[in-house]
């Protein structure tokens, strides 16, 4: 069954009361909703607890989805917590520091995206370092150069905002799409857009923070050469 994932609607949202929906033969546990970020896009899932009415506290180790449209979200516990049933009422709620620190790598991602107008195809979101892989032909790229722009962007304090437009809306502005490893999820008749005011516009379904100011002065740390048409473009969070 679909999850409601709340995080979608609201990155902010640290816990929520929930219904045991379905239990999965690997131990993961499915809730009718949820504030817990699933692994994808390159960015993991998140971490947290979950409280059950009668004060057990299960650790949740991960999220991830269980299907290719993204529709239904397990809960992976510790090995060894105790089993649930179906219809149990809990509450769960997430690690934020380690979230917020995801969310401001982020969106800091969608900032070196636009200061570097390539294609992406691939990336990572990670708690000390973050990446992202450009098709560019050429080298020649300065990592101060990339760190002083972005850090122009975060200083500005830009919105940063979501929509959602129709499948066929995107199909109609194939442009939108940056990166090309990661596709968004269609099929499920939407598309949810990032926008960074006046700077950056694309499908993501991640977690971002609401004004680039959040984010706080980050620093390009290494730019590799990844293949011919490839440079990969790491930065932290200083
Ligand atoms: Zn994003």
């Amino acid at each position: 069954m679909a999850t409601d994932c709340l995080f979608r609607e609201d990155s902010y949202l640290k816990s929520c009361d929930a219904r045991v929906a379905a239990l999965t033969d690997q131990g993961g546990i499915i809730l009718d909703q949820t504030v817990f970020y699933a692994t994808s896009g390159g960015q993991p899932g998140d971490t947290g607890v979950l409280s059950t009415s009668t004060g057990e506290r299960i650790p949740l180790e991960t999220a991830i989805y269980t299907d290719a449209a993204k529709t239904e979200i397990a809960h992976l516990p510790a090995a060894g917590s105790p089993a649930l049933k179906i219809g149990d009422a809990v509450n769960v709620t997430i690690d934020w520091e380690k979230r917020y620190a995801r969310m401001r790598m982020h969106t800091a991602l969608h900032l070196l995206s636009a200061v570097l107008p390539y294609a992406v195809t691939g990336g990572s979101v990670g708690d000390s370092e973050s990446r992202l892989d450009f098709d560019i032909p050429e080298a020649g790229l300065d990592k101060d150069t990339i760190t002083a722009k972005v850090n122009e962007i975060i200083a500005s304090n830009a919105a940063v905002t979501i929509r959602w437009i129709t499948d066929a809306e995107l199909d109609a502005n194939p442009g939108l799409v940056k990166t090309m490893s990661v596709k968004p999820p269609m099929g499920t008749g939407r598309v949810r857009l990032v926008e960074i005011a006046g700077l950056d516009l694309q499908p993501c379904g991640g977690t971002h923070v609401r004004a680039t100011g959040e984010i706080g002065a980050v620093r390009v740390t290494q730019i590799e050469k990844k293949g011919k048409l490839n440079r990969r473009v790491r930065l932290a969070l200083v």
